[in-house]
């Protein structure tokens, strides 16, 4: 058993920005248990507001971008903070000794990624920026005395009288306690859920039901990120993400007939075309039959030439170690799973419905509403990360003098019914819960989930119970939203809200 004054469940960049924070501001006793270190590490573009950014961008533009991009879905509160608070974050990540990539004359380097009007997107361009934030936090914070505790798998919320009092942890097949007044979930999205994404392992999903479970409300369950630009061939480079930088740096899409297919929608070019209208066109092409032979379209790098793509080597050299030669050959590309917008619902301090419980990163829902600028995810981690130690920050100021009683442990166990009913919940997951959707479908999930948590069977291992019940929350929240909008698209109700064009979402006064 442990107690500690903050438990974050997660070691990834909210996890690591809300740490950070908490330390600055005087908090001791943070302790973090991951299991590996989610997607961070895999993050290529980040997004501040600078104000030495040549583009004239202002968190009013920021926050007008997140909201046209989230097709009026998301939280105006939640952005509005996150555009203002923007700068403090990357000046946070710089206090803590990040470094961003620079031009030669030593202004910060800016990249145009896909969703935003202006370039405001922060990298490295020798390794991954998000490498470089767990490079420079992970040590600092182990100096100023915070525990990261790797290979713990959270497995349970503890709450006492309807408050958040610490979780349940599993490691090397030990189940231990740990109690925290305040608790912060950060342990990313959707993940593995429904089978094949881009997440790496250990992010799971089924800590959205654990949420859910506890009494966390959720929010925005039906909007899942689908990655556009995601090679389908050749065979070597399967599965490999392409930035969408490569459409701001003159990277095109074709169809099978070569012909620039976006145009037709976006007159201005690929720079900055939102990733659900990439989604929506590329499918309408393959619809049409002018798909490419693995059902994809076509991403040509060639105008962008070999010196610009050596600023992107992860990229460039997977590319190169899979037989593609990016002057000369085009990637076959379609949609995948990447990350998640919603998640659970949070305050402006990302307190969640349950005091003490507060969410951060890709836990939590609210921000990207239906759909997100690219980037977005990692600036939102890191922004909210920093947002909820200053919310806890606040809280334990106000003289709360919270210590959790002792529970038993209630997680269960079940191999065979793990086995019986999880890779029927992951196929479910896949087969209803694509980039289009209809209804029927929706609903015969539903009813088969509503039918295994009847039977009691699920109750026998927590896991299954979780992500049975995480996955029925975002069925029913796709079956509810009976419109396309964003990443959601309903066979059934194929037209996105005529009403809503981008423009009507109120310019935030700060
Ligand atoms: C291949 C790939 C490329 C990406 N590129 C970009 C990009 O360029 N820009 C961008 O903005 N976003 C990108 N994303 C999305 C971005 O990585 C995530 O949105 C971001 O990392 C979220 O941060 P987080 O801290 O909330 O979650 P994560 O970084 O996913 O971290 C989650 C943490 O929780 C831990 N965890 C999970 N379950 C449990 C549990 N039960 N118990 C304890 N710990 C647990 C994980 O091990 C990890 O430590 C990318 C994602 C992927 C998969």
């Amino acid at each position: 058993m442990k107690r500690h004054t903050v438990a974050i469940a997660g070691t990834g960049l909210a996890a690591l920005t809300a740490a950070a924070r908490l330390t600055e501001l005087g908090i001791k006793d943070i302790a973090l248990y991951g299991n590996g270190f989610g997607g961070t590490p895999f993050i290529a573009a980040i997004n501040f507001v600078l104000p030495e950014n040549l583009y004239a961008d202002t968190p009013q533009l920021y926050y007008k971008d997140m909201m046209q991009a989230g097709y009026g879905v998301s939280d105006p509160a939640l952005v509005s903070r996150m555009a203002a608070r923007s700068l403090d974050t990357y000046q946070l990540l710089c206090r803590w000794g990040v470094n961003f990539a620079r031009n030669e004359d030593g202004s910060i380097k800016l990249r145009h990624v896909s969703g935003h009007s202006v370039p405001r997107s922060l990298c490295q361009t020798t390794h991954l920026i998000g490498v470089e934030i767990m490079n420079r936090l992970i040590p600092a914070l182990k100096e100023r005395g915070v525990e990261i505790h790797e290979g713990c798998r959270v497995v349970d919320l503890l709450t006492e009288n309807g408050r958040a009092a610490g979780f349940t942890v599993s490691k090397d097949g030990e189940l231990f306690q740990v109690y925290a007044p305040y608790v912060v979930a950060a342990w990313g999205g959707l993940g593995n859920l429904f089978g094949k994404s881009t997440y790496p392992d250990d992010v799971m999903g089924n800590t959205l039901g654990m949420a859910g479970l506890a009494g966390a409300e959720l929010t925005d369950m039906e909007f899942i990120e689908f990655e556009p630009l995601v090679a389908i061939a050749p065979e070597g480079a399967v599965g490999e993400a392409s930035p969408t930088a490569m459409l701001g740096e003159g990277g095109v899409l074709r169809n099978a007939e070569g012909e620039r297919f976006l145009l037709k929608v976006r007159p201005q070019g690929e720079a900055g075309a939102s990733k659900s209208l990439i989604n929506r066109e590329a499918w309408k092409q393959v619809a049409a039959g002018k798909g490419g032979p693995h059902g994809g379209v076509f991403l040509d790098l060639r105008p962008i030439g070999r010196k610009v793509l050596e600023g992107y080597p992860w990229f460039l050299n997977r590319l190169l170690a899979a037989g593609v030669d990016p002057d000369r050959d085009m990637l076959e590309i379609g949609p995948m799973a990447h990350s998640f917008s919603g998640g659970i619902r949070v305050d402006c301090s990302y307190e969640s419905t349950i005091r003490g419980l507060y969410a951060a990163g890709e836990a939590c829902g609210g921000i990207h509403g239906a759909c997100r600028p690219a980037g977005n995810a990692g600036s939102q981690a890191a922004v909210s990360g920093m947002l909820c130690a200053e919310g806890i920050f606040s809280a334990a100021a106000g003289g709360d003098d919270f210590v959790p009683s002792e529970q038993p442990v209630r997680y269960r166990e079940d191999p065979e019914v793990r086995a019986k009913y999880f890779p029927e919940i992951q196929q479910i997951g896949a087969e209803k819960l694509g980039i289009f959707r209809n209804g029927e479908a929706l609903l015969a999930g539903i009813s088969r989930l509503d039918e295994m948590t009847a039977s009691g069977e699920l109750d026998k291992d927590s896991f299954t119970r979780q992500s049975a019940a995480a996955l029925l929350a975002i069925l029913k929240a796709a079956l509810w939203r009976t419109e396309s909008r964003g990443t959601h698209n309903r066979l059934d109700y194929p037209e996105t809200d005529p009403a809503f064009d981008g423009r009507n979402s109120v310019i935030a006064a700060n």
